[in-house]
């Protein structure tokens, strides 16, 4: 028998890798320290516990590109996606499900394999022998916080998120926005036109802040609190401080000509900034919100340029402990520096359950693969497996690396269906491509 494989965190990403890792015939070890150590957001000690809404989102495999995640990792088996279809609920297109009962079927699922030993107790250090999945989460305990952070650097690990709105690029209105940088900075063409500007006049602007003071927001859980934004406020908190505050903050008008009307001098500015490799992807600048999800299309959509903006993810703050993955972890989802130590889900930087339990799915494969002496490489990036691991051990920017759900703007465009074409086209065709590779990926 070879050593086991040890996994620290039996939630939705460790709960995954265990079951993956003892589905190739080797042992592991899977700590978990609820419910003798809790968090704000757990209540039981089962595994894959859902902290908060029940749903795993769409489940089109066509349309959707979480619900091309649910393709895949029913085709790789997923222990997650089994228990989610067996304790499914009436959602329409969602996949919703009933908690308590996934959870706990999670749990025996994984207590029943003899391959299996869930050892109870919090892990507080990071060992150096052995092979190590740390898949401990958004709210990863704070001694193991501790250590990590010793690791890899105070700006290496994250102890909360401040998302700006990320839009996708080809939903932007390029007869209003036009690209520069402030003041044309930049030794370089692309620097120098490394920002798309929306601009507003005095009526956009004064109506844009009062649908900001209006707007619908949300609360903070408990055990979060407003230290965690300090330096980082939510743009409707700047709004609530004084009606011209973010005139002089992201929304200042300086070192800006509008290429369409450079006679015209705008009163405000959004800005946005490319925010992958690929140029899919643009986030708001300066502009984490706590505006519930609804209010936010709505207001982001007044800014002129991006009234009819498709949203990748929308803006929010939130308690999330998360690495600089694109730094830091190969795409293996080894830590560089340690490569005896893989991380996996929401500490790796995706954000969901289902997106955090793909990554469990592919570090429990590959760790396997590894005791097996074999290299398993990641599925292509045109899959939706494949597009969240590029994005974050490559593909994003590391500068403002922040959590990402998976989204059609993570894949390379199909060549002849990008642009402007339309996404009942081009939708399928990502999924279909992505149906394939997926497919020759587990085969090979
Ligand atoms: C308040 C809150 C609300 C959320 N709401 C949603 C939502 O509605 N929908 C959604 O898709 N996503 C939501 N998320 C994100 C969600 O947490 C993740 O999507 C998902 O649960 C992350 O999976 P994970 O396996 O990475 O972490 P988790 O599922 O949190 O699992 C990590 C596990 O590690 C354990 N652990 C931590 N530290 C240690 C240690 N040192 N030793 C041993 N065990 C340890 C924890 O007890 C936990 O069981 C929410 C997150 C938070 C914090």
């Amino acid at each position: 028998m070879t050593d086991p494989i040890h996994i620290v965190g039996a939630g939705m990403a460790g709960s995954e890798a265990a079951w993956q890792i003892a589905r190739a015939g080797l042992p592991v070890v899977l700590h978990e320290m609820r419910p003798a150590l809790g968090t704000f957001a757990h209540r039981t000690g089962d595994c894959a516990e859902m902290v908060c809404s029940n749903s795993f989102r769409s489940d089109d495999d066509v349309m959707n590109a979480v619900g091309q995640l649910h393709w895949e990792m029913r085709a790789a088996e997923g222990l997650i996606m089994a228990m989610a279809d067996r304790h499914k609920l009436p959602a329409g297109g969602a996949l919703a499900v009933d908690r308590d009962a996934f959870s706990a079927s999670v749990t025996a699922a994984l207590r029943a394999e003899p391959l299996v030993t869930i050892q109870p107790g919090e892990i507080t250090d990071l060992p150096r022998e052995g092979r190590w999945i740390i898949a401990t989460g958004p709210l990863t305990s704070p001694a193991l916080g501790a250590a990590i952070q010793a690791e890899t650097g105070a700006d290496a690990l994250a102890f909360f998120d401040a998302i700006a709105p990320i839009v996708h690029a080809d939903t932007i209105d390029m007869g209003v926005a036009w690209r520069q940088s402030r003041y044309d900075k930049g030794e370089t063409e692309d620097e120098r036109t490394a920002y798309l500007n929306c601009p507003m006049t005095r009526d956009d602007y004064e109506a844009f802040i009062d649908a900001l003071l209006a707007a619908d927001k949300t609360e903070f859980h408990e055990g979060e609190t407003a230290g965690y934004f300090d330096g980082c406020l939510p743009i409707e908190v700047m709004a609530e401080r004084g009606r011209e505050t973010l005139r002089h903050g992201p929304m200042k008008p300086v070192g800006l000509t509008n290429a369409h009307k450079p006679a015209e001098k705008p009163y405000a500015v959004v800005q946005l900034r490319r925010d992958n490799a690929l140029g899919t992807l643009y986030n708001i600048v300066g502009f984490q919100t706590k505006m519930k999800y609804g209010a936010q299309t709505e207001v982001f959509r007044m800014i002129p340029g991006l009234q009819n903006a498709s949203f990748a993810r929308l803006g929010g703050i939130h308690r999330n402990t998360f690495l600089n993955s694109p730094t830091l972890i190969d795409d293996r989802l080894r830590l560089r520096a340690r490569p005896n130590l893989r991380f996996a889900g929401q500490v790796t930087g995706v954000e969901g359950y289902v997106e955090s339990a793909a990554m469990g799915l592919l570090a429990g494969r590959m760790a396997a693969a590894e005791a097996l002496g074999r290299d398993l490489g990641p599925p292509l990036q045109t899959t939706a497996m494949g597009a969240l691991v590029h994005h974050i051990t490559g593909g994003a920017e590391a500068k403002t690396f922040q959590p990402m759900n998976v989204n059609f703007g993570l894949f390379p465009p199909v060549e002849g269906r990008g642009g402007r074409r339309g996404r009942k086209d081009r939708y399928p065709a990502y999924t279909e491509r992505a149906k394939a590779d997926f497919a020759a990926w587990l085969a090979g």
